[in-house]
Formats: structure tokens, C-alpha cells, sequence
């Protein structure tokens, strides 16, 4: 039976200094965990092809698909702030695979074991982090939110040590490029002039083909993600997503969102969320990731810096203007959001108010994030005290208020609304259940919370009992990365 693949791999044709090529790992005996047959439709991939034992060994890295040409990637990248040569150390490019409709997608194999990029490591996934990608992405994609997207779980049949021996995993990792920030660092660091301008050309044919053969272009380039990230951050807060580790290597030149490791959504509102067990200093924090995306941005600019003008200091000057655009272009789009949220409709001049009257009221109280949208949503204020006290009683007449003051129906806002409030997220008590279920050969609760996850716009009843909160004791909930 034939997978369909159409590979045709671009990166490949770069120059020799972005990449290494790759013999894969084999492992022992893998078996198909999961396989997201929707999406494998939507790639034009031959779903029953895939669980087949020859498709089974393709996703597990012990056969080369038709047409795929293995390979490290090498990037750099801040860690939490220091600067570092990184690189692929345990995930493999397969390839690119082009769609029916010939969209170019990266397939990646993660946790595909040891690459010359694996310093000390194993190269190895276990089973729970590679699970958890899958079923964060996915709920994010299902949320509207740009994202890497996850094609199948195999486990290895091996054992990989950590704390504890683990089942070893590898996730296929589908995204419309891998290229990083910290690809453009290694470039800029370690590369040539014109290897740099081969990586920029390159970025650009493949995530702004308009701009090819614009004058500026790599100007415009690094302005083409300053928009896209300025987009995606805005959504992820407008769902109270916390990424984690926004180092630079994992910030996506394409503007997905990609590396979920230490990720979690907040519960209760509190701007200072943090749950990653690495950040001790919360640079990663709820309220900190848009200034650290420009941050990261900052990185891309300097970069590109010989590109963007011949002359250093006039490059630095049109790259700091360009830079200033950021912070305008998030708080737009956040705006705009936060609007649709609340079911306005029209723009009046006292919305910021009102939106920041209502989240300093959320915090205050400690109320959760997604369940007072999903209360406005539904117009259920009876089941908690919460919208007794006279502070929320107040805010709600001013918010009716604003909501009459539209010619828009009743009807369209209530849909607006519900469109832009996810009834449910994906709560971290409920994935650590799913994944302790999965850990012991039971997928049934990572398959009912999967389902639920992607609809999360649809309110039914089914989904009611996934947005009961967690119990106080997970609030000090902690998530780890390099598992
Ligand atoms: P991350 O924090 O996930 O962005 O990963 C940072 C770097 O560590 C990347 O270069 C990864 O490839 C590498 N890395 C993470 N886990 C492993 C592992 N088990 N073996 C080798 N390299 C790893
Ligand atoms: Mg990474
Ligand atoms: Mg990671």
C-alpha cells in the first residue's frame, strides 16, 4: 500500500553549513500509539498506508520513507537569555511533503534519536512529553491559533532513562517550516554573507512569496514576523496559553507556535502565571510574552542586520524602527480579540477600560480565565458567588451598557461570543490524567479529552464535565521540559 508521500526537500538544497545529513536510528519494535487520520486526509496522506507495519516503520524512523532525504538541522539560539549553538539533537527532518494542493509541510521525526547536534543527550522522547504535543498542539490548532501540528505517536519498544526508566516515544511532527530565529543566528554567526542571504531568500520564498522581488525584502521579511508573531502572541494570551520557553530556537519564522515542552494554560487570571519548573525568574511569565517575543525579535533584527543596509548604523536605525512596530501591532490585535470576547462589536473609546476594569477584577478574585468567558458566553452568572459581590455587579451593568449601545442583535453577539470563547482548554489536571491512563497502555481518556479538545467552540454537554476546574492542590501545578 502506498502513503502517498510527495517529498521534495528544499532545505536540503541550502548550503551545506545549515544542516547535516542523516542515517536514521532504527528501534526495536514500535507500535503505533496514535494517528491523526483528519489531518493525515488534509496532507493528502494515505491514512491505512500509515498503520500498516511498513507505514508503522516509517514513523518510527527505521525506514526511509520514498523520497524523504534525512537530516539534522543546525541552529543556535538564547536559552533563558545566554546564547548557544543548539541544532536538531533529537528530532530528524524527514523531508517536505507537498499537499494535493501543493502546500509544503516539514515532517519531523521527534525523539528520533542521536544527531552530531545531541551534545550529552539521548536523543530520545518519552511517551507522556511526545502525547502531551500531540494533544496540546492539536487543541491549539482546533483553538485558531498557528501551530506545528502532530501526525502520529509511535512508541520504540525501548526503555530511555530519566528520573525513572520511560517508555521511549517519537512524535511526527508536521509544521510549515522549522526555520527558527536561532536559524537565523547560527547564519549570522557562523555562516557567510551570502549563506545568509541564501537562509533569508530562502525564509521568504517559502513564508512570503509576495515579497520575492521586492527592493527591501529582507526588511519586509523581518517585518513579516514581526506582524505574525505579534498576531500569534495576542491569541495566546487571549486564551491564557503560557508557552514556557520562548528561547529564541523556539520561535518559528512561520509563526506557529512550536516546541510544547514546559507549556500549560493558566487557570485562575494571575499575569505573573508561571509553570515552568526551569524559569525560576518567571521570564517566561503570562504577562512577560510579548515583551519577550520582541525580545526575541530584537535577536531576528540583528541578524539580518548586514541585509537590511549596507551602512551598520543606518541598518540598526530602520531595524529599530521596524522593531517599534511590535508593541502597536500586539496590542491591536489583542484588542481586537478581547472586543470579539466580550461580544463588542463597534469600537468605543472606554472598551480598554472596561477590559482592564475586568481583568483587574478576575485577579483580584482569583477567578478563572476561561470559565468567566465561558460564563459570559453561556449568560450563566447563577452558580457562583462570585457574580454576587456588588465589584463584578458593577462592572456587568457597565458592560450591558456598552453591549446596547451597538445596533448589532443580541443574536450576533451571543454567536460572536461564542465563537471566540473556548468552552474548554486544555486543563492540566485533566492532560496528566489522560497521559498516567496512556502511560499504562489505557488511551481511552487521552482520546475522549482529544475529541473534546478539538471542538472546543461547541459547547455541548459532553464537554461540561472537562471544564469543572482542578482541585486546589494542582494549582501549584509545574511542568518540565527535556523529558
Ligand atoms: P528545547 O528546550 O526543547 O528547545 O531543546 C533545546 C535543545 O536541546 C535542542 O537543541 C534540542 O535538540 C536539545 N535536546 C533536547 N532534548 C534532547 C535529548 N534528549 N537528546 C539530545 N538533545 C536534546
Ligand atoms: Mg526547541
Ligand atoms: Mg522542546
Amino acid at each position: 500500500m502506498n502513503i502517498d508521500w510527495r517529498f521534495d526537500n528544499s532545505y536540503a538544497r541550502l548550503p551545506h553549513t545549515f544542516f547535516v545529513e542523516m542515517t536514521l536510528n532504527p528501534v526495536q519494535e514500535p507500535k503505533l500509539v496514535i494517528l491523526n487520520k483528519e489531518l493525515a486526509k488534509e496532507l493528502s496522506l494515505n491514512s491505512e498506508a500509515l498503520q500498516t507495519t511498513e507505514g508503522i516503520q516509517e514513523l518510527a524512523g527505521n525506514k526511509e520513507p520514498l523520497g524523504s532525504r534525512p537530516l539534522a538541522q543546525a541552529y543556535a539560539g538564547h536559552q533563558f537569555g545566554h546564547f548557544n549553538m543548539l541544532g536538531d539533537g533529537r528530532a530528524i527532518l524527514l523531508g517536505e511533503h507537498l499537499a494535493a494542493d501543493n502546500k509544503r509541510v516539514d515532517i519531523q521525526l521527534k525523539g528520533a534519536g542521536r544527531t552530531p547536534f545531541s551534545r550529552g543527550g539521548d536523543g530520545r522522547a518519552a511517551l507522556g512529553p511526545m502525547l502531551r504535543e500531540y494533544i496540546i498542539s492539536e487543541a491549539m490548532h482546533a483553538l485558531g491559533i498557528p501551530t506545528t501540528r502532530s501526525l502520529a505517536v509511535v512508541t520504540t519498544g525501548e526503555m530511555i532513562m530519566r528520573e525513572e526508566p520511560l517508555q521511549g516515544a517519537i512524535l511526527t511532527r508536521v509544521a510549515s517550516s522549522h526555520l527558527r530565529v536561532g536559524t537565523f543566528q547560527y547564519a549570522r554567526r557562523w555562516g557567510t554573507g551570502a549563506e545568509l542571504k541564501d537562509l533569508a531568500d530562502y525564509a521568504i520564498q517559502r513564508h512570503f512569496p509576495t515579497l520575492q522581488n521586492e527592493n527591501m525584502r529582507y526588511l519586509k521579511l523581518l517585518e513579516g514576523v514581526i506582524e505574525t508573531q505579534a498576531q500569534l502572541i495576542a491569541k495566546w494570551q487571549l486564551v491564557g496559553f503560557i508557552h514556557g520557553v520562548m528561547n529564541t530556537d523556539n520561535m518559528a519564522i512561520s509563526g506557529e507556535t512550536i516546541d510544547y515542552g514546559p507549556c500549560a494554560f493558566m487557570d485562575q487570571y494571575d499575569p505573573q502565571t508561571v509553570f515552568s519548573s526551569i524559569d525560576r525568574q518567571g521570564r517566561y511569565a503570562y504577562q512577560n510574552q510579548p515583551n519577550m517575543a520582541l525580545w526575541n525579535l530584537a535577536r531576528l533584527a540583528e541578524s539580518l542586520l548586514p541585509l537590511i543596509h549596507q551602512d551598520s548604523e543606518q541598518a540598526i536605525q530602520i531595524a529599530e524602527q521596524a522593531l517599534q512596530q511590535f508593541s502597536k501591532l500586539y496590542e491591536v490585535n489583542w484588542l481586537a480579540g478581547m472586543r470579539l470576547k466580550l461580544g463588542l462589536m463597534t469600537e468605543e473609546s472606554q472598551d480598554i477600560a472596561l477590559i482592564d476594569e475586568l481583568l483587574q477584577w478576575m485577579q483580584t478574585n482569583e477567578a478563572d480565565y476561561t470559565n468567566t468567558f465561558r460564563a459570559f458566553t453561556l449568560g450563566e452568572f447563577e452558580n457562583s458567588a462570585l457574580y454576587e459581590q456588588e465589584t463584578f455587579k458593577q462592572w456587568h451593568k457597565k458592560w450591558q451598557e456598552r453591549l446596547q449601545q451597538q445596533p448589532q442583535p443580541l443574536e450576533l453577539v451571543q454567536q460572536t461570543m461564542r465563537q471566540h470563547n473556548p468552552a474548554i482548554i486544555p486543563r492540566n489536571h485533566r492532560v496528566e490524567e489522560a497521559l498516567h491512563a496512556a502511560a499504562q497502555g489505557n488511551l481511552q481518556p487521552f482520546q475522549q479529552l482529544l475529541k473534546v479538545l478539538t471542538q472546543p467552540f461547541s459547547y455541548t454537554t459532553e464537554q461540561e464535565m472537562y471544564a469543572i476546574l482542578p482541585p486546589a492542590s494542582s494549582c501549584q501545578y509545574r511542568t518540565f521540559c527535556g523529558t
